[in-house]
């Protein structure tokens, strides 16, 4: 066959791998496949135009075809570059370059086209080899310039593609360097033929292969290479470990390893499964220590089989679970620590100390209680900084005391929990040390922690009733500065279990009016005469009898419930009163008013209404108060006072002299009457000086012209004295203990108007 059949042939072939290329570009997705589909087709035309110049033995079309070529030539290097600037993503400034480089370059296409006729820029000879004709070139000026273009363009392939390569990472240069690989290699190739003595230019055919590599490369090898890559640096990358092994055991792979478990390659599988054994804790999480440090690993193991079942090896997945296992403990921590003191919190603490007594339940425990006294006052006045401040010293406390012999825990707000064997109690060192605690160099204020103790008899026993033993024997101290420490015993209990008895048996109580008033007389000791009363409540009780008020009001106090009570008293006296007033019998009765009542009732409101209710005279119900109502908020009280003073009633001074009485109280104070207690002369050591106290009081009264009722007269003794010192009504159980209505209504004589005048003095 001749030389050009074989050309002609290398062509065709060429063009069908185009084709074949083509239609395998169409099939693709990415963006790139219009730009490289161009540069196949131009470069299918080169080649189809190379074909008309062996297929013709005229000189004619022979230089037709070859400067078709030429021109064909421009826009295969064009769209090389095209590709390129897409490919490497360079596309910036091309837009504009672009119509800069389609004018030029079709000037010189046309310029390479019109050389057939011209021959400006290459001259043509024919010469005949081996019975067939080819073409000889002699370059001129033209055909310098158009070499000049295609380097041009070539070149700048070559620097954009080593710029990409600066530019890309590591993996991703392999992704360019291919591109001028296979033109070089083109390039070489084509020389090497050259210089052969060829007749012939095969550079199209070079160039049309190395665009099928390229193109190989673009869409094929280098993304399963990448693909590959990447996904040995995501496997790299990952926390979970991922280890294979072979069917006789032998590991295979490994994205990476902890560094104990070095030659891993040698490692055998149940050298494997022993290590992660060893790292096993008991839930089935293997714990490894790491650079980073301690992590969690969940255990997977999955058997690979092939299509016949056969087993062909396993790999196990180590699942990292650090960040979950952090979690769970957070939340541990969070359920069963007090955030604030890292203690226990109340329920961490029972199931501990319920635990922990169980573990030996023949040992004798206590579970002591502590409770600071007015905590929220301190949080108040020093912020709840320093607040939380006090807390977590005691939590140290505990910390430092801690013998890991006991179990303790913040069981409420400012109340601290221990349990611990009773044997390594010592109280004094525990008061010393509780003190010491809040010797804290940024308070000033005296921080009392009442504590109570528990003597734990039966381990059996809920830990919470203990805990609420303990806290109940500290509310019978709450309002005591001197007593820190109470153990709860038998008396306490029956205490409290009374205490609860009142309050359950206290609503049947007002319901069926179980109280009821008893009235002390108030004697005029010069004529004998009943002055007044004092009405004293009394708790008829179905099954106690009648109770006096010392066992159930500071109970009510207590749990608020005395103003209930105290209105139901005044109710009972005002309509006592008004009864008499309207039969005609005028006298007075004195009610107690109890601190608390200012602040659950509108006392003047209650008053007033009762008054006009029963239709009493103001002046006939007296109001006793005691200076502890003054204690907070005086202006207040003292403003309810003064109203119900102007409406007529009359207020007495109660108690004066038991507690702490101030004669500056008879100075300041709105009130009427002074109820002078005998409690001045109780202490007998003293009685002359206590005599001398009472003395100079009731001088004082009188001068201040507030006439003194003495209450607590037990003598005739003190009654005579009372009366030298010029205090004549008086009260108590020399004259009368506190009597029925009906018995105190037969004491009474006539006519009440004086007798009322008598005791105002
Ligand atoms: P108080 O107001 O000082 O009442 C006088 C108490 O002294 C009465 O006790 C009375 O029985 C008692 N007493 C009378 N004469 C003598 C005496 O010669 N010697 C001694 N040692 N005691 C005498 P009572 O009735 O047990 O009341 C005790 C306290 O209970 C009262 O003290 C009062 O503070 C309070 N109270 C009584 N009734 C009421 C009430 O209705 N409301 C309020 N808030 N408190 C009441
Ligand atoms: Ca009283
Ligand atoms: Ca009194």
């Amino acid at each position: 066959m001749s030389l050009k059949s074989w050309f002609v042939i290398c062509c065709l072939a060429v063009l069908v791998t185009m084709l074949v290329s083509l239609y395998y570009l169409a099939k693709r997705r990415e963006s790139i496949k219009k730009v490289m589909s161009r540069m196949i087709m131009v470069t299918c035309l080169s080649v189809f135009v190379t074909m008309l110049e062996l297929l013709t033995n005229d000189k004619s079309l022979m230089m037709l075809g070859r400067c078709a070529f030429y021109a064909c030539m421009d826009w295969v290097c064009f769209s090389l570059l095209h590709y390129v600037s897409e490919y490497t993503e360079q596309r910036k400034g091309f837009p504009y370059i672009y119509p800069l480089w389609i004018t030029v370059l079709g000037l010189d296409s046309i310029s390479m086209l019109l050389n057939p006729f011209y021959e400006h820029a290459a001259h043509f000879k024919v010469i005949m080899h081996e019975g067939e004709n080819f073409l000889v070139v002699r370059p001129l000026f033209f055909y310098y310039v158009h070499i000049g273009i295609c380097y041009f363009l070539i070149a700048d392939v070559f620097i954009r593609l080593f710029i990409a390569c600066i530019k890309a990472p590591g993996i991703y240069r392999m992704k360019y360097i291919f591109i001028p690989i296979s033109v070089f290699i083109t390039v070489v190739a084509d020389a090497i033929y050259l210089l052969q003595d060829n007749y012939f230019d095969l550079l199209i055919i070079f160039f049309a292969l190395s665009y099928v590599v390229v193109l190989y490369f673009t869409f094929y090898f280098v993304p399963r290479f990448l693909r590959r890559r990447i996904q040995m640096l995501v496997m790299k990358e990952m926390s979970d470990i991922v280890i294979s092994f072979d069917n006789v055991g032998k590991c295979v792979y490994y994205n990476w390893i902890p560094e104990e478990l070095i030659i891993p390659q040698e490692m055998q599988l149940n050298q494997f499964i022993g290590y992660l054994d060893k790292h096993t804790n008991g839930q089935d999480i293997i714990e490894i220590d790491l650079a980073d440090g301690h992590h969690f690993f969940q255990k997977a193991v999955h058997e690979l089989k092939n299509h016949k079942e056969q087993y062909i090896g396993c790999f196990y997945v180590l699942h990292d679970v650090t960040e979950e296992q952090k979690m769970l403990r957070d939340q541990y921590y969070a359920v069963n620590f007090d955030a604030l003191t890292g203690l226990y919190n109340r329920n961490y603490f029972i199931e501990k100390a319920t635990d922990f007594m169980h573990e030996n339940p023949e040992q004798r425990y206590i579970l002591i209680c502590s409770d600071i006294r007015h905590f929220k006052a301190l949080n108040d006045i020093f912020g709840e900084r320093i607040g939380d401040n006090v807390l977590c010293s005691i939590a140290e406390g505990l910390r430092e005391d801690d013998d890991g012999n006991r179990v303790y825990g913040r069981i409420g707000g400012d109340s601290f929990a221990v349990c611990m064997p009773e044997e390594n109690f010592h109280l004094d060192s525990y008061l010393r040390k509780s003190r010491r605690v809040f010797e804290l160099p940024y308070l000033h204020y005296p921080i009392v922690n009442h504590t109570g103790i528990y003597r734990v008899e039966n381990v059996n026993l809920s830990v919470s009733v203990m805990c609420d033993r303990a806290m109940m024997a500290i509310t019978s101290i709450r309002n005591d500065y001197q007593q820190e420490v109470i153990y709860y015993d038998e008396k306490l209990r029956d205490k409290l279990l009374y205490e609860q008895e009142i309050l359950r048996d206290v609503k049947s109580a007002f319901e069926e009016g179980q109280f009821a008033i008893y009235l002390q007389p108030q004697i005029n000791h010069k004529t004998g005469e009943i002055a007044g009363a004092e009405a004293l409540v009394r708790w008829v009780h179905p099954e106690r009898g009648v109770v006096s008020p010392g066992a159930f009001i500071p109970v009510m106090e207590k749990h608020g419930m005395i103003t209930q009570l105290d209105r139901y008293v005044w109710e009972l006296a005002c309509k006592q009163l008004g009864k008499w007033h309207k039969d005609g019998k005028l006298t007075t009765i004195s009610v107690n008013i109890s601190g608390k009542d200012f602040y659950y009732a509108d006392l003047f409101e209650v008053f007033t209404e009762l008054i006009k209710k029963y239709d009493v005279p103001a002046r006939c119900l007296c109001l006793e108060i005691t200076e502890t109502t003054f204690a907070m908020d005086a202006k207040k009280q003292l403003e309810v006072i003064e109203r119900l003073r102007e409406v007529g009633f009359i207020v007495e001074m109660d108690d004066f002299g038991n507690g702490y009485s101030s004669l500056n109280t008879l100075k300041n104070m709105p009130i009427d009457i002074l109820k002078m207690d005998m409690a001045f002369i109780s202490n007998t050591d003293k009685y002359h000086r206590g005599e001398e106290i009472m003395r100079m009081v009731v001088a004082m009264a009188n001068k201040l012209s507030m006439p003194v009722i003495a209450e607590g007269v037990e003598t005739k003794g003190q009654a005579d004295f009372l009366a030298s010192i010029g205090c004549n009504v008086m009260q108590g159980f020399y004259y009368s203990e506190p009597v029925s209505i009906t018995d105190f209504e037969k004491m009474l004589g006539h006519p009440w108007v004086d007798k009322l005048a008598n005791k105002l003095g």
